[in-house]
């Protein structure tokens, strides 16, 4: 994707996993062929910012002996997986079948649709963004459905992501599975589905320590370091799992108290990284930061698009021609409770 700061270049790590050399070799490739930022998705992949035509080639040869780069893009477009970080061995064989399946699959899915692979006895992935879930049991499940279907293999969820395409879920190639569950019961589902996870917070977890990361975005000499720590686990809540670790040598670039402001904004890269940004968009947030309660969440935003949290957030500021709309429980583009606001204005109206 271009971007105002250059392309914007995603990569998938399969499993959601980072080895040494693979946390390495981003971290090089984001110096030698970016300008260095490094972020992580809500769909638990990493960004690399500021690649150039010239750039591009380079990396893509600096990344494929890591195993980071697929066969073709098509398959890369396909394998959409959101996998648990506290995944143990039988839910990394569903995530590596699930994803050989869709590589060799013709289905013709839209961009954005996804599964999520989380079939631990505490599902943690049930609010993030996925079409079709592999859940406790296992069961199958279509994102939006209250009930799930026995989960028997990769066939079931291609099956299911078929269903999608044939009832018309993907008019001109666009919709998501949640808006045909609204008006049609997937087949065979009569189980009841999983319970909705807790967020979760940085700190130690059973598989090893949860760190946060300040609107995602991780620098090359932090990801080294964490590399060199342990093996890595991406999640899609601006988090990192470093498996096996208790404690930590101190890093900077991390969120380690469970309860600082930070982990409470979401802000989109806005200006002047973004050519669509109407104002600067991260300062702020960590300006207003202190005046959101804990358990809440504060969305700037530079536009309306709304890239940096597509979802509902109690309150969301979206930049316009003329100051900031806010908006309240809604996303960017929602209809707003006051216009036009001042930078300056905005701490007493929080
Ligand atoms: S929300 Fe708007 S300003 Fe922010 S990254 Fe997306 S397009 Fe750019």
């Amino acid at each position: 994707m271009d971007s105002g700061d250059g392309w914007v270049v995603r990569i998938r790590p399969p499993g959601g996993r980072l080895d040494s050399a693979q946390a390495q070799a981003i971290a090089d490739a984001a110096e030698a062929h970016g300008n260095g930022v490094i972020e992580l998705t809500g769909r638990a992949n990493l960004q690399l910012r500021g690649v150039t035509p010239a750039s591009h080639a380079p990396l893509i040869e600096a990344l494929r002996p890591h195993g980071l780069i697929d066969a073709d893009a098509r398959a890369e477009g396909r394998r959409n997986i959101i996998v648990t970080p506290f995944a143990d061995a039988e839910a990394d064989r569903l995530a590596a079948e699930l994803a050989e399946a869709l590589a060799a699959s013709d289905l013709a899915l839209p961009a954005k649709f996804g599964f999520a692979v989380d079939p631990g006895a505490t599902p943690v992935l049930t609010r993030d963004p996925a079409d079709i879930r592999i859940e406790p049991g296992p069961t199958l499940r279509a994102d939006g459905a209250t009930r799930a279907a026995p989960y028997r293999g990769p066939g079931d969820a291609l099956a299911l992501a078929r269903w999608f395409l044939d009832q018309g879920g993907a008019p001109s190639g666009r919709g998501r599975m949640a808006a045909l569950t609204a008006r049609l019961t997937p087949p065979g589902a009569t189980l009841p589905a999983a319970l909705p996870a807790a967020p979760l917070r940085p700190g130690p977890h059973a598989d090893g320590l949860l760190v946060g990361l300040e609107f995602g975005q991780i620098g090359p000499d932090t990801l080294r370091r964490l590399g060199r720590l342990a093996p890595l686990r991406l999640t899609p809540w601006r988090m990192v799992l470093i498996r096996g670790a208790r404690r930590l040598p101190a890093i900077p670039g991390l969120i380690l108290d469970p309860h600082d402001p930070r982990l409470r904004l979401r802000a989109c890269p806005g200006a002047p990284a973004c050519p669509q940004a109407q104002a600067a968009t991260r300062p702020l947030a960590r300006a207003l930061a202190p005046l959101i309660p804990a358990d809440a969440v504060l969305h700037v935003s530079g536009c309306a698009k709304g890239c940096g949290w597509p979802r509902a957030a109690d309150v969301t500021l979206t930049a316009t021609g003329a100051g900031f709309d806010l908006i309240r429980h809604g996303r960017a583009q929602d209809p707003a409770a006051l216009r036009g606001l001042h930078p300056d204005q905005l701490p007493k109206v929080l």
